[in-house]
């Protein structure tokens, strides 16, 4: 069956992990239209994971990142255009706007473009300064890392404990500074948030927590130190900052497509008929947890990729439900949490041990279980997802059953 006029020609912004499986999606599931994949890098499609552990660390070269050959996308008969911006997009039209003045007629239309990094108000340009999105970023970093310099990280996420980790188990010296004052509470609780603050602590991280960070000090065009709101500096040649990141959005502002936190979709990753959106740029009304949902998670990205693509093929066949997952390694731990973790919610260990350094624990939420941590309980925990994903089906939320 040929595919509708309209979807002649889809294409994907966003050269990620959630584009990629957009294009692998329409194909395998029948698509023989033009498909165009746009992305402003020059690389194909790669995994960002492993830019804050095994390529920092020196243990991974770039091309272990990469997701795909390059010669996939010719096998797909996917127009990968890499190194292109797309800067506008004429709804009524239904025309991209990309950089180069040139204009790219579509049927329809998925965006992935990801999220952008944080930046302090402060850093005036200062060299030494660091964010960690992509390769370019993680090559930089590693490249300064050679010099052995001394480190202070911004953000006590879990981008910024994994490069601590990789940092310290470099041989180097380096302090972690947030506002909040336990590391990760709001992904991972305050018990287990303790626990990671402890990890790090005792592998000689110095951890300055409940504390702000008011600018930073250079000299000759070089960092040279990070002012605390306590007035204090923190001497440093190298600093990562790692505090959060924002959708890239500024392209669609001036169109009609709704774009507030993200490209606001609906149940099945439609923001508007024809133009769909996935991955960390996306947000949606989950019914399992009752509220708007935008993860920046790794494994999202790929399903809910693969979720938009079918529904743009096909016609919204699929609502886009998935029970959250994400993981991170720091040292020779493995943190991994399966559903949501409510604030507040209370660490009931359901396996194993703290104290033996592998456990996994459970959180509630209105009586049920709503979200499952593994602490180097990577086999254990599988288990426990079933469970979540039954208890926090929206049938079960909806009747409080
Ligand atoms: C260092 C690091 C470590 C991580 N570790 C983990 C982890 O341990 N566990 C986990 O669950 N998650 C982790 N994540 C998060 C995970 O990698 C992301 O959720 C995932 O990569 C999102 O994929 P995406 O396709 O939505 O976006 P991206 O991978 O960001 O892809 C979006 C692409 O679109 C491009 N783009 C943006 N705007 C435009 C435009 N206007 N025109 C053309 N192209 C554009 C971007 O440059 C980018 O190439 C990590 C992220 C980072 C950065």
């Amino acid at each position: 069956m040929s595919p509708p006029e309209r979807l002649e020609h889809i294409v994907v912004v966003g050269a990620g992990a959630a584009g990629l499986a957009g294009v692998e999606t329409l194909r395998r599931e029948g698509f023989t239209g033009q498909l165009t994949l746009i992305g402003d890098e020059s690389a194909p499609p790669y995994d960002r994971p492993p830019l804050s552990k095994q390529a920092l660390a020196g243990t991974w070269d770039f091309p272990q990142v990469l997701l795909r050959p390059t010669h996939h996308y010719a096998e797909l008969d996917v127009g990968l255009r890499t190194g292109r911006l797309a800067i506008g997009l004429d709804l009524p039209q239904r025309r991209l706007r990309l950089d180069q003045g040139e204009q790219l007629a579509f049927g329809g239309l998925l965006i992935t473009t990801g999220v952008a990094p944080r930046r302090l108000p402060f850093d005036d340009g200062l060299k030494g300064v660091h964010v960690l999105r992509d390769e370019q970023d993680a090559a930089e970093l590693r490249e300064h890392l050679r010099k052995e310099p001394r480190v202070v990280v911004i953000g006590a996420g879990f981008l910024g404990l994994e490069v601590a980790a990789v940092v310290r188990n470099l041989g180097m010296d380096v302090t972690v500074v947030d506002p909040q004052p336990v590391p990760m509470e709001r992904q991972l609780g305050r018990e287990a948030g303790t626990l990671v603050a402890a990890l790090h602590r005792d592998r000689g991280v110095r951890l300055r927590t409940g504390i702000g960070v008011t600018g930073l000090v250079g000299s000759s065009g070089w960092v040279t130190g990070v002012r605390l709101s306590d007035g204090a500096v923190l001497d440093a040649d190298c600093v990562l900052v790692a505090i959060g990141a924002t959708p890239r959005v500024e392209w669609l502002r001036s169109s009609a497509l709704p774009v507030a936190d993200g490209v606001e979709c609906d149940a099945f990753c439609r923001a508007v008929p024809g133009v769909y959106a996935a991955g960390d740029v996306a947000s949606w009304p989950s019914a399992r947890y009752g509220r708007r949902m935008r993860l920046e998670h790794r494994m999202n990205a790929t399903e809910q990729g693969i979720v938009a693509a079918r529904n743009l093929l096909h016609g919204n066949v699929e609502a886009f439900d998935p029970l959250p997952y994400f993981w991170t390694d720091q040292y020779q731990v493995k943190i991994q949490v399966h559903g949501v973790i409510p604030n507040g919610a209370e660490m009931v260990i359901a396996e194993g041990d703290p104290a033996d350094g592998a456990f996994v624990a459970l959180f509630h939420e209105a009586g049920r279980p709503v979200g499952a941590l593994g602490w180097n309980k990577p086999k254990d925990i599988r288990r426990y997802r079933q469970e979540l994903l039954e208890s926090t089906s929206s049938e079960v939320c909806e009747t409080g059953a």
